[in-house]
């Protein structure tokens, strides 16, 4: 058949920035668009109002089944749960759902590096990010750490390299994305609130490999049996970062040096980066998410030197291990981020000093039992609050002390405050998700923040 070309019909489900950055892109791409968003809040009515502006067709408060039918292909904003009804409209069954991310892999022109994994994505994300720019390249990220994708790829000028932040979720819908280099940091049980099994969940992250080449390269866990057999099928180069063993010989990748170096092994001979002890960010997994991202920056051309001011310059992340004050001998560290049993531990193993520990939230599936090697030693006393206390006291109580406040949080940092004894730590590393006293795991850091600095300090 000929004819004047046909106008692709995109359809877009969310009104947040990525929905709207994917709608500008579609738009720029030559697509007419029809977004839509089950919220009418404020926010959706706006965002709205300015897409109809620029030519989309758009609803709030609904989709419109029979319009979203009509479109080549529906592109997925990431606020978008798996679980949500529109994706399981039998009318759409016919209809390719693109998730964000790929929809703007498509349209961006330089190297992506992806980074997934159970834990460390965003710290991972930021620090290649970092790296690349004081090693001198203009480097982004985007996905799930801010900045939408389809917003890079929409730049006049898109950046040399893009990093890009991808979930599980997201990952898990994608077909034909390929990142230059793909990193996993680790994978350990999460979202089990979401997935049904553990398996189902790291299927999703196996999604990162299924459209390998020989030119790939992937940065993997050499630590984390499990995460390096995810990549087992993979075609490319594989290259492990290990914080606390020494490379198998023949292996290519960074790892620790009997003297405290970070040190790359990526083709013959080796380099010394930086001495761990000039990183500002604590504890073995950031000596691991350090080592990924100068295998990354490294790969990519940067110069050791550039690498290494990198790495000394890159600052603890907010809510991740951060410290907030020091009141009479007393750190108080922010891990609010912590929302699995991992993540905790790794923050609980970040800390030098005895400690309270603050674990607590909404329930997310996991057994709190599993953290009782790492407590033992370290944690002074549990504190648990929250929707979970009573079962982190059933979970714990045995092995370790552990004492359970029912009051608000102003309450709980109050009884931190009067356990604590100079030299200790308080740590909010939580293992539980938020929502049942906060909007999000940020408001919970920032009140911590906040109570430490203004009625502890
Ligand atoms: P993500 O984006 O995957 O959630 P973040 O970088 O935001 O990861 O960190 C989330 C939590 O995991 C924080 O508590 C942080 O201290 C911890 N963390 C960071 N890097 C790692 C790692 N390599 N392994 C385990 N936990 C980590």
């Amino acid at each position: 058949m000929s004819g004047s070309p046909v106008t692709e019909m995109i359809g877009v489900l969310g009104l947040a920035r990525s929905g709207m950055a994917a709608s500008r892109l579609a738009l720029s791409r030559g697509a007419s668009v029809y977004a839509s968003d089950v919220s009418s809040a404020p926010a959706a009515v706006e965002a709205a109002a300015k897409l109809r502006e620029l030519g989309v067709e758009v609803d709030v408060g609904g989709h419109d089944v029979a319009k979203l039918a009509r479109c080549s292909r529906i592109v997925l904003s990431p606020g978008i749960p798996p679980g949500a009804p529109i994706l399981q409209v039998p009318e759409l069954a016919e209809i390719p759902i693109v998730p964000e991310l790929e929809y703007a892999y498509e349209a961006l022109t330089g190297p992506v590096v992806a980074v997934t994994g159970t834990n460390g994505k965003t710290t991972v994300t930021a620090l290649i990010t970092h790296v690349l720019r004081v090693a001198g390249r203009r480097a982004e990220s985007g996905g799930n750490i801010g900045t939408a994708l389809s917003e890079l790829a929409l730049r006049d000028s898109q950046p040399e390299v893009s990093v890009v932040e991808a979930s599980s979720f997201q990952l898990g819908r994608t077909r034909d994305f390929a990142p230059s280099i793909g990193v996993l940091t680790n994978l350990a049980p999460d979202h089990l609130d979401w997935y049904a099994t553990v398996a189902e969940y790291y299927a999703d992250k196996a999604k990162l490999f299924q459209n390998s080449t020989e030119e790939s390269r992937w940065v993997l866990n050499g630590e984390d049996e499990e995460s390096y057999r995810l990549a087992e099928e993979a075609k490319g180069t594989r290259y492990c970062f290990r914080a606390e063993s020494h490379p198998a010989q023949g292996e290519l990748g960074g790892y620790l040096s009997e003297d405290g170096w970070l040190t790359l092994r990526l083709e013959a001979g080796e380099d010394r980066i930086v001495a761990a002890s000039a990183l500002q960010i604590l504890g073995a997994h950031n000596i691991a998410n350090s080592l990924a991202a100068a295998i990354v920056a490294r790969l990519l051309g940067s110069a050791i030197e550039g690498i290494a001011a990198g790495l000394t310059s890159f600052q603890p992340m907010k809510h991740r291990v951060e410290p907030v004050g020091e009141h009479g001998g007393v750190l108080w560290v922010n891990d609010s981020k912590a929302t699995n049993i991992a993540s905790t531990r790794v923050g609980i193993r970040s800390l030098d000093r005895p400690t309270i520990l603050l674990l607590g939230g909404r329930h997310k599936g996991e057994a709190y039992a599993e953290l009782i090697p790492d407590l033992k030693g370290r944690v002074r006393q549990v504190i648990a609050f929250g929707e979970a206390a009573l079962q982190i006291e059933e979970a714990l109580g045995g092995a370790v002390p552990v004492e359970r406040i029912d009051g608000d949080f102003a309450t709980v940092l109050r009884r931190a405050s009067h356990l604590a004894r100079p030299g200790d730590a308080v740590l909010l590393s939580p293992a539980c998700s938020s929502y049942d006293m906060f909007r999000d795991y940020e408001d919970r850091g920032q009140q911590f923040r906040r109570i430490v600095t203004e009625e502890l300090g």
